[in-house]
């Protein structure tokens, strides 16, 4: 931690700071400049209480040198994680496009679904059995009985299944279900008990990105499940919340380039909820494989002018497989494949 002295900060003051490091455990380096005292503290300085030493009188302010996330950071882990997702690896060379409707709703929905996600070639099914609605009088999931249906079609075609979990007390249904991923959803990105417990599991978690969540908010939200002992994670960016009304969220492609740079952990883009209309999802898409996501989680949906929910964003089954050939294009290109 370096900790920036004010102009004419008393050698009183500067003695105190040097004490107060001196309590973490460090080591205090001093160098004094024409105008400023500057103090570096040296040791694991992820001890010391930034605010506790910001109130001291005469420090102007102070910055951490080391990164306060651990496990995900690719600091101290350089090579790329591939997580597997019931045996299909996210985070190496393939790119993995995750396809299915926004929510579980019949059993021929879902085996539609299943068989159109197959065709289309992807490897992966996505489907929500409990949904995070904005009103508690929309259509709120199927919840167990979804489970059951998602599993049923899936394990049909042979696809692992991505879920989203809101309730900490559903976390075993979801075991006994063996849900293959575990979505952690946008609204629950800071639940940090949620994360708590998804951490004690050994199962891979797909943690979306906060509305308004900075990138340095997202990493130790991951750094909260990695703690507990489980680091099959996988970031997902799916729109932020900005200023712009045209569009459902704005894609943050900039925070793909810097979370691969931040973190070892699998990266992949929701382009449905981040531009909420169908016919944005390809070329959001597109960018998000050039920038160098990992994959995609995409809405389809077998008819989605029926869709009981995020209906307007769902491609057809037919668009997936346009999708899935032209994003074949651009990864082939970047020298990875679909
Ligand atoms: C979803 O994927 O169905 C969903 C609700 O997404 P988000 O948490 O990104 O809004
Ligand atoms: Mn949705």
């Amino acid at each position: 931690m370096i900790i920036v002295m004010s102009p004419g900060a008393t050698e009183q003051q500067i003695e105190a700071v040097v004490k107060k490091i001196k309590e973490y455990g460090c080591e205090a380096n001093i160098s004094r400049g024409v105008e400023r005292t500057l103090i570096g503290a040296i040791g694991d300085e992820r001890q010391i209480n930034q605010e506790l030493i910001d109130s001291l009188s005469g420090v102007e302010q102070s910055m951490h040198i080391v990164k306060p996330y651990k496990i995900v950071t690719r600091e101290w882990h350089k090579e790329n994680t591939v997580v597997d997702i019931g045996g299909v690896p996210v985070g190496g060379k393939t790119v993995q496009v995750i396809a299915g409707p926004c929510s579980v709703e019949t059993q021929p929905q879902m085996d539609a679904a299943a068989r159109a996600v197959k065709v289309a070639g992807c490897r992966l099914m996505r489907g929500g059995a409990f949904k995070p609605r904005s009103s508690p009088y929309a259509f709120q999931g199927t919840g167990i009985e979804g489970l059951e249906m998602f599993r049923r079609a899936a394990d049909e075609q042979g696809l692992p299944i991505v879920t989203e979990l809101m309730d900490v007390r559903m976390l075993d249904t979801f075991l006994e279900w063996n849900v293959d991923a575990i979505q952690i959803g946008t609204r629950n990105m800071q639940n940090f008990d949620l994360l708590k417990e998804v951490g004690r599991v050994n199962k891979p978690v797909i943690l979306k990105r906060g509305m308004s969540a900075t990138i340095s908010e997202w990493l130790m939200a991951a750094e909260y499940i990695a703690a507990g002992g489980n680091h099959n994670i996988i970031f997902c960016e799916r729109g932020i919340r900005t200023f712009e009304t045209a569009y459902r969220n704005v894609l943050d492609v900039t925070a793909i380039a810097v979370l691969k740079k931040e973190t070892h952990l699998p990266v992949i883009v929701d382009p449905s909820h981040a531009g909420g209309k169908a016919w944005m999802v390809p070329a959001l898409s597109r960018a998000a494989i050039a920038a160098g996501a990992d994959g995609l989680l995409v809405e389809m949906h077998p008819t989605p002018c029926e869709a009981w929910c995020d209906a307007d964003q769902a491609l057809t089954p037919e668009e997936l497989i346009d999708l899935m050939g032209e994003l074949g294009g651009i990864a082939k290109v970047i020298g990875r494949d679909i």
